[in-house]
């Protein structure tokens, strides 16, 4: 065994080399990045202690099952509990944070977890779309108010949530026309949003 043969079969660059695979596993990382990281976990002191506290956090933290936005572990959903009059359904995490920060909306939220797309092999079973029925029936009286984006998938996924709440104690809304086609709120400014949500329209 010659010396480069030992160096890249000894205990460490296998260490290195399982390290490098495991960040390859984080969505959006490549194997150049994959590599830069391990590099930096195992040189300095600082991003071990990075890699500790994000295990920390995210153990303190969890996905509720009903409604899908982040609560404390172990601990009752708030957005659930909250009992305001309008459930503000949203596709995504990122489309709730935008809502939130141009604050428009402020009652409770439920997400999807994504819109139907067939083709992606994404179906009304994949999404919070069952549980969004169960609050409603645990509900009666209330709106939903559909925050989704005006595309195809968008307004496949509209139709699939009004069908499954046709017979139920539902006002069921949609915010308005005028956002561009395809454009989650998750990428539009303020005054878009804004204007998206005070023009919704009645749709059951
Ligand atoms: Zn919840």
């Amino acid at each position: 065994m010659d010396f480069q043969e030992r160096t890249l079969t000894s205990p460490a660059a296998q260490s290195m080399r399982k390290l490098v695979e495991e960040f390859k596993k984080l969505p959006g990382i490549s194997l150049k990045a994959a590599q830069k990281l391990s590099y930096s976990v195992l040189c300095e002191p600082k991003f071990k202690e990075i890699l500790k506290n994000i295990i920390d956090i995210s153990e303190n933290v969890e996905i509720c099952e009903k409604c899908g936005t982040f609560k404390p572990a172990g601990e009752n959903c708030a957005n659930c509990a909250d009992d305001s009059d309008v459930i503000c359904v949203v596709a995504t995490y990122g489309d709730m944070s935008a809502i939130e920060r141009n604050g428009c909306f402020k009652g409770s939220f439920h997400i999807l977890g994504g819109l139907i797309e067939p083709l992606e092999h994404i179906l009304p079973e994949n999404l919070r779309i069952a549980e969004l029925k169960e609050r409603v029936l645990a509900n009666p009286g209330k709106e939903i108010l559909l925050a989704l984006p005006f595309s195809i998938e968008g307004d496949a996924t509209t139709l699939y949530i009004k069908d499954s709440l046709e017979n139920c104690d539902v006002k069921l809304s949609r915010i308005a026309r005028g956002l561009p086609a395809g454009a989650a709120p998750d990428v539009l400014d303020r005054r878009t949003v804004l204007e998206a949500f005070n023009g919704k329209t009645y749709i059951n």
